[in-house]
């Protein structure tokens, strides 16, 4: 265990930092650019991390509105791996979370920074998405907690042990880092798992919504839309040892959810499969930018369907891993963008509290309304998004925030067509669902938790071309 010394001095850290991530008011809508690039990439050295996420049994889940943990299925965990040697470390981790959102996001950013030896704006941290898990938002939680009467969003002595464990974890695994000297980059089409969330009708707006499970016929027989098939694989090794492999689909995680078992759901099963066959190698999955896209066309939320969706999943990350060539390192380089985007006009902070202090309201139409309030206060102090990119020779890993649609990934990968785009979303989560500018009118459940205005669409799209630019 940490010292209350360490603790503090998180809690210290974490204090001063919202004013440090300020953007003043001249630089309001003008992407901030940061950019450091790498020494020799002789000198390089990679150290992989593991540790343990799964929450306690009675902890809320999905913030509170689902049933909470009555049992562990399988657990959770947070996966990275630093990179040494290419200016201050780089750290990138995943965690099993639904979501890690504003002052918690920053949070690990700034723990996993002070243990590797490195800033925040180095870290990168993404969630998988699933939902019988922890949905991490402390503002949020702050707003509940003076209700009285509402279930915990994400209780803070939980939270802080995951962080000490965090710090301790990585601060150790940098003693154990290997020599990288070759990276390899593959993909396959994964077949039968995403399909479009959002079908359309003919008047042009959302005329259903295919969730991550369906029993309706209509929901099956619907075609995909649009999609990105393919599965991508990036590998780092020393010599011809696979030592970190991060695979990366754009999907919604989840075969089914809400009965208080805690699991990491398909696409950690398949991740851990993978895992186990070869344990020599850190395994990482990254969810791309699902937002819009689920299950629902071949899954009807059945526990036979959830190892059916596991198998399709890990027959696509072996067909990725097949297609591998080993290349030496020549050249790396880290950059961030930061921008600010508006708030959604459509939502009204006093009317929101309202929302959340009407105690004849279920605790969805309470809790969630709270992440909404949380992420305008924030907006309201000026405090950015952050995007970041790791560029290795002709392969950019590329982390972006909350559920991004997947037009955003596809578009990244369109603006830097020379190069491999790997793309994360599901990192800073305070935005909730970032839909494109033509999705607002259409409406539909994401735009109505979308807490930015359309004009997000511009300033997230400019950010990653510009990102990809400097790569
Ligand atoms: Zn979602």
């Amino acid at each position: 265990m940490a010292s209350q010394t360490t603790r503090r001095h998180f809690l210290t850290t974490s204090a001063s930092a919202i004013t440090c991530h300020s953007v003043a008011q001249a630089q309001e809508n003008q992407p901030q650019e940061n950019e450091e690039n790498g020494s020799s990439p002789g000198n390089l050295r990679l150290a992989s991390f593991r540790f343990d996420i799964t929450p306690p049994k009675g902890h809320s889940l999905c913030g509170g509105w689902i049933k909470p943990v009555i049992d562990i299925d399988d657990p959770l965990e947070a996966i990275g791996y630093v990179l040494l040697g290419a200016g201050k470390p780089i750290v990138i981790c995943v965690l099993d979370w639904t979501g890690l959102l504003n002052n918690a996001h920053l949070r690990w950013r700034q723990t996993l920074a002070e243990a590797a030896g490195t800033t925040p704006d180095r870290v990168a941290v993404q969630c998988v998405h699933q939902h019988n898990a922890p949905f991490a938002c402390l503002d949020a939680q702050a707003i509940v907690d003076t209700q009285g009467d509402l279930p915990d969003i994400i209780a803070p002595d939980f939270f802080d042990r995951c962080l000490v464990t965090g710090y301790e974890t990585v601060k150790e695994s940098i003693k154990r880092s290997s020599t990288v000297t070759h990276i390899a980059h593959g993909e396959a089409p994964v077949k039968q798992i995403a399909g479009n969330r959002r079908i359309i009708g003919l008047n042009g707006k959302v005329l259903s919504q295919r969730g991550s499970s369906s029993t309706k016929p209509e929901h099956h027989k619907y075609p995909e839309g649009l999609i990105d098939p393919m599965l991508k694989t990036v590998t780092f090794y020393n010599g011809d040892r696979a030592l970190v492999a991060s695979h990366y689909y754009a999907c919604h995680p989840m075969s089914y959810y809400g009965d208080g078992r805690v699991s990491a759901d398909f696409c950690g099963l398949a991740r851990r499969q993978r895992q186990t066959h070869n344990p020599e190698c850190a395994h990482l999955y990254f969810n791309g930018c699902g937002g819009n896209i689920g299950a629902g066309k071949y899954n009807n939320g059945s526990k036979e369907a959830r190892k059916t969706l596991t198998n399709r999943l890990l027959e696509g990350i072996l067909a990725s891993e097949a297609t591998m060539t080993r290349q030496p390192i020549k050249s790396v380089s880290w950059n961030t963008q930061e921008i600010l985007p508006p708030l959604n006009p459509a939502f009204d902070e006093a009317a929101l509290m309202k929302e959340i202090t009407n105690k004849a309201n279920r605790t969805v139409a309470r809790n969630r309304p709270a992440y909404a309030v949380a992420f305008m206060r924030r907006v309201q102090r000026q405090v950015p998004l952050t995007l970041s990119s790791l560029h290795i020779n002709d392969v950019s890993f590329l982390h972006l925030p909350a559920e991004c649609f997947i037009e955003y990934q596809l578009r990244a990968q369109a603006t830097a067509s020379d190069r491999f785009v790997a793309c994360a979303a599901y990192g800073d989560g305070g935005p909730w669902y970032i839909p494109t500018r033509n999705a607002y009118p259409q409406g539909g459940y994401a735009v109505g938790v979308a807490w930015c205005g359309p004009e997000v669409d511009a300033m997230l799209s400019a950010g990653i071309e510009s990102l990809m630019k400097r790569a």
